[in-house]
């Protein structure tokens, strides 16, 4: 008599058969997609817009609404050939996978992934964080047997602090400059928009300057329902108008020539990896703000806790030393190795050294 084990459907599913990873993504081959794919597939489940995850030229595409709206202000119409947009909580079936999207917390529209068959249900995180954020919905706990992680701020140095004391370490600035600009790159996606609705929760009501380069997503993220308070064009304000300001723009326009229109600007970063010193040296960054869009070392491992997971894989950032971690605590744990996340320099992700050196 064969032994129990050796009879399929006795079998427990194993996760590398409901996800199989691969350089180019997870893929799900019963279920037909791949989620956040780095090349072109016939259906990609995307997370959320940031553009090394949302890229354009797949088949089909399930996401959020607001993930599909951010790709087609980025990419165009014809960013895919078909578009499914599915709301939190909803749970749909894609050749007999069941497929539900759950808050991330990381941008307005970024979703977790979680994929359920035969009893094991895997949660591809994409990015995340577990801390509020007044311009997306929180981050939402899914239990599950493996949970896919990032870990682009995965190293214990990395502890974000509380993002409100760092504004009003910006606002103290403002007050203490009257005459100059503070000038903040900010991520055009999500970091902008989260530093402007921190601004406003702290009570600054004046006029705030947007770098043209962060209009279009700014006043998508205004079409969501998120009050942002008044904002202006840079283009259309004079110098004087300037003084006393505060102006966002994309983190590459700080040192550009762009920033010259500015009276004797302060020059602010607002990212996670402010936390370390030399970058910010190193971008000529005078008030550095660590506001970040994915958790910290303490919000990782208190994440990968909660879900209960016996499993974890790694993805994107510092692998190492939260597979370390995991495997010290008794997890399996194993890294994806996944090539083509934080490629675009435009996310937090992977943020490239002003001189070129890679940040992993
Ligand atoms: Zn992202
Ligand atoms: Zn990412």
């Amino acid at each position: 008599m064969a032994a129990p084990a050796a009879i399929p459907y006795l079998r427990r599913m194993r996760p590398e058969d409901l996800l199989t990873p691969t350089p180019a993504g997870v893929c799900c081959k019963a279920g037909g997609f791949h989620i956040d794919p780095t090349r072109p597939v016939e259906r990609a489940v995307i997370t959320h817009g940031h553009s090394d995850h949302a890229r354009a030229g797949h088949g089909a595409v399930l996401a959020t609404q607001e993930t599909l709206d951010l790709m087609r202000l980025r990419y165009g119409e014809t960013f895919a050939g078909t578009t499914q947009a599915i709301r939190y909580g909803e749970r749909i079936a894609l050749g007999g996978i069941a497929v539900a999207l759950h808050p991330a917390g990381h941008v307005l529209g970024s979703a977790q992934v979680a994929v359920q068959a035969n009893g094991l249900r895997i949660v591809a995180s994409g990015d995340y964080k577990n801390v509020a954020d007044p311009t997306c919905t929180p981050f939402e706990l899914i239990p599950c047997d493996v949970f896919i992680t990032e870990a682009t701020f995965g190293l214990p140095v990395f502890r974000h602090g509380d993002a409100d004391a760092e504004i009003a370490k910006l606002l103290r600035s403002v007050a203490l400059f009257p005459e100059r600009a503070h000038l903040i790159g900010a991520y055009s996606l999500g970091k902008a928009q989260r530093v402007i609705a921190l601004i406003r929760q702290a009570g600054h009501d004046m006029p705030i300057y947007l770098h043209g380069a962060l209009e279009r997503i700014t006043h998508y993220y205004e079409s969501r329902g998120i009050a942002l308070g008044e904002l202006r064009s840079v283009r259309n304000a004079s110098k004087a108008e300037l003084a006393g300001a505060i102006a966002l723009c994309p983190p590459s326009a700080l040192q550009e020539l762009w920033s010259r229109r500015f009276p004797d600007p302060v020059s602010a970063f607002a990212s996670g990896w402010m936390r370390v010193r030399a970058r910010a040296r190193q971008r000529r960054v005078e008030l550095p703000l660590v506001i970040s869009d994915h958790a910290d070392w303490d919000g990782l491992t208190a994440t990968i806790i909660a879900t209960g997971a016996s499993e974890v894989w790694v993805t994107h950032g510092q692998e190492d030393a939260l597979v370390h971690w995991a495997m010290l605590r008794g997890l399996k744990a194993r890294p994806l190795a996944i090539v083509g996340y934080g490629d675009e320099g435009e996310s937090e992700d992977a943020e490239p050294m002003p001189n070129g050196e890679a940040s992993a």
